[in-house]
């Protein structure tokens, strides 16, 4: 890279890091030894369209702890997914032990079984301990969360009050470059703008060119040092604790591996839902779950809008079918809880989005 010689504030270089370039699957013995070394790994992937059904993975970035080593896996060239060398590669993607970082695990969730035939096990999903921090440790107020739905949702739903209480648990996702501007993770976050432009064009073929750019390799390996970066402040934030840990990875499995095919994310997009959170990974599951007739997601009960026939005598209700008639769920009843005896067939992401779209869906209301 040429020095900067300018007196005016020049825009950054793009960040330049360290990495290896792997395409050889004699490398891989070493590649996996170190890998196996550290007490995490950060995961990403490149490739043309990923997460959709015209996917092609072209590359997959794995750095170790504190990004010290960066790997760019050329998937092209490492292609054959029985080949011996590249088996032990494969089983630590699916070791649930070993604990894998990512920014957003669901393209790479798809495109890694779509390519391999190994689901990614062990992941860390950092988009969602950025949303569990917001009303955890940054403590946020309930308008900052109605705030962000502005960026998914017009005016005439958000402003629409009746419909607050079928989005009181959306949470809108952030992307890693938005994160990384607003906490000031990185002092000047400036990425390739020929990469970027390219990305923008919306054709991403150019990630099948061979031999790649070297911009391209340094871009990708670019983002495992971003990745472990953002890593490093949630920690010291405290987004990430020992205590939340175990949850974040268990909410970080249930929102990659849903998506078992590159099909299912096109759906995401094609619906808008993919930017938010959806309901499955925002609550626990509950013992008694019901199906999504649009996202097919197994959900709680309370992830749809449902009805109710008659109060629930209190204390506790104990079984059998309500009378016909009665009106939408209200959050308060005078005597005891009430006990929905109807649902939409859709969840409430998907009703919404669906409304948002103008999307035409299914909603009589089905017998409990
Ligand atoms: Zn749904």
């Amino acid at each position: 890279m040429p020095p900067k010689t300018e007196q005016e504030p020049a825009k950054p270089e793009p960040m330049a890091v360290q990495f290896t370039y792997v395409e050889n699957y004699n490398q891989l013995p070493k590649v996996v030894q170190k890998l196996s070394r550290s007490s995490h790994l950060i995961l990403d992937c490149e490739g043309q369209s990923i997460g959709s059904p015209e996917g092609i993975l072209s590359l997959i970035s794995v750095g170790t702890a504190g990004s010290k080593e960066i790997f760019v896996l050329d998937v092209l060239r490492l292609h054959d997914r029985t080949h011996p060398l590249l088996r032990p590669f494969l089983l630590l993607l699916q070791n649930p032990t070993v604990l894998k970082i990512v920014w957003d695990g669901r393209m790479d969730f798809a495109e890694i079984l779509a390519t391999y035939g190994v689901p990614l096990r062990g992941l860390l999903d950092l988009q969602i301990a950025e949303v569990v921090s917001r009303a955890g440790a940054r403590e946020e107020q309930e308008y900052q969360r109605r705030g962000r739905l502005r960026r998914v949702f017009d005016k005439e739903i958000t402003m629409d009050s009746s419909l607050r209480p079928l989005m009181r648990d959306f949470h809108v996702v952030a992307g890693l470059q938005g994160i990384i501007r607003e906490c000031k993770i990185v002092e000047n976050l400036a990425k390739d703008d020929e990469v970027v432009a390219m990305h923008k064009d919306g054709n991403s073929s150019f990630w099948l060119n061979r031999p790649l750019p070297p911009n391209l390799c340094a871009y990708a390996a670019a983002d495992i040092k971003l990745i472990s970066l953002t890593y490093d402040f949630f920690i010291r934030k405290a987004w990430i604790t020992a205590a939340n840990h175990a949850t974040l990875v268990c909410k970080s499995t249930r929102y990659t591996s849903y998506f078992d095919s590159r099909e299912k994310r096109q759906f995401a997009n094609d619906m808008n839902v993919a930017r938010l959170l959806p309901l499955d990974v925002v609550h626990e599951p509950e013992p008694t779950q019901y199906q999504c007739y649009l996202c097919m997601r197994m959900l709680n009960l309370g992830c749809f809008e449902t009805l109710v026939t008659a109060p629930a005598p209190a204390p506790a209700y104990t079984g059998g079918r309500r009378g016909r008639g009665g009106s939408v769920q209200s959050r308060r009843e005078p005597a005891g809880r009430p006990v929905p005896s109807h649902r939409r067939p859709c969840c409430r992401i998907c009703a919404m989005c669906a409304k948002a779209g103008k999307v035409v869906i299914a909603t009589d209301w089905l017998t409990l």
